[in-house]
This record gives C-alpha cells, structure tokens and sequence, in this order.
C-alpha cells in the first residue's frame, strides 16, 4: 500500500480488524521507509448494497442520488458541497458498518432528514415533503410545531 506521506510501497500492518458483521476490514498500517502511520479499509464495493424502493423495485444504492436529493432541498441553504457528500457518505459507512447490505429507501431517507435536521431547518422540511410525500400545508404545520418544541425543550433545560 502506497505510504500517503512519501509515497513509498513498502508498509507493515500493524493491527487488523473486523467490524461486528465482517464486512470491513481495516487495516493499521506504518510506512519502512518514513514511519508513517495509517488506516486502510477492505471492504465490499458500494454497488452491493441494494435499495428497495417503495414500489419494491430493487436498485444498486447510488451515493450520487443521496447527493442530489440533499443539494435540491438546500438550494439557497448555507449548506456547502463538502456538508452534503459528508452526509452521503456518512450513510454508506453506516450501512457497511452495520453489515446492512439490503436497505429501504425510506431508512435512507429518515438518516438524511435525522442529519438534515440538525443542520438546517428548512433543507429539512423541504426533504422531508418529498420523502414523505406531503400533500397539504398542515403536514408541514405538524413537524413545523414538532420542531418548535424541540427548541423551546432545548432552552428550558
Ligand atoms: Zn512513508
């Protein structure tokens, strides 16, 4: 493995290990020539991990897709490129990490509308009206108000 530091080929491997479902493992590496340390991940490629839509089609699970849904509800948002792909790809290391190589689109879903949540209200909201299929105002009013008292719960305390 090639050292990140100088670029040299040769590395021992310090400490292997296996995530709960065995399906990463990572891998302790420290450059011979520099001493450089760092960490590899095996691990199965994304395209086995497959989506099962609503209508039980099944699809490969596309990062990108994630990608675009959340730069769409944040147009106009304070929220950088950079935030966006961290999310993405924060839910793919979940889903290896778990060993969870078979997902619905609506567990994608809940994980970016629970991360969206946090990070801007009203990305939020726009997400979620098209994950939930909103059909009228007052869906928005009810997480509108579910919000609210969140914030007021967080103040009070
Ligand atoms: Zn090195």
């Amino acid at each position: 493995m090639k050292c990140p530091k100088c670029g040299s080929l040769e590395d021992k491997v310090l400490e292997t290990r296996q995530s709960k479902e065995g399906t990463v493992i990572k891998r302790r590496r420290e450059c011979l020539k520099c001493g450089y340390r760092f960490t590899t991940y095996e691990r199965i490629e994304e395209e086995f991990i497959t989506v099962v839509k609503k209508d039980n089609s099944v699809e490969p699970f596309d990062k990108e897709k994630i990608v675009r849904g959340i730069k769409l509800a944040s147009t106009g948002r304070p929220i950088t490129e950079q935030q966006i792909r961290q999310i993405a790809d924060e839910i793919e290391r979940y889903f290896i990490d778990e060993g969870k190589l078979k997902v619905t689109s609506a567990e994608i879903g809940d994980i970016v509308k629970s991360k969206l949540r946090s990070l801007d209200a009203v990305a939020f909201l726009r997400f979620a009206s098209v994950c939930d299929n909103f059909q009228d105002i007052k869906d928005f009013e009810s997480i509108i108000k579910e919000i609210e008292k969140e914030k007021k719960g967080e103040k009070s305390e």
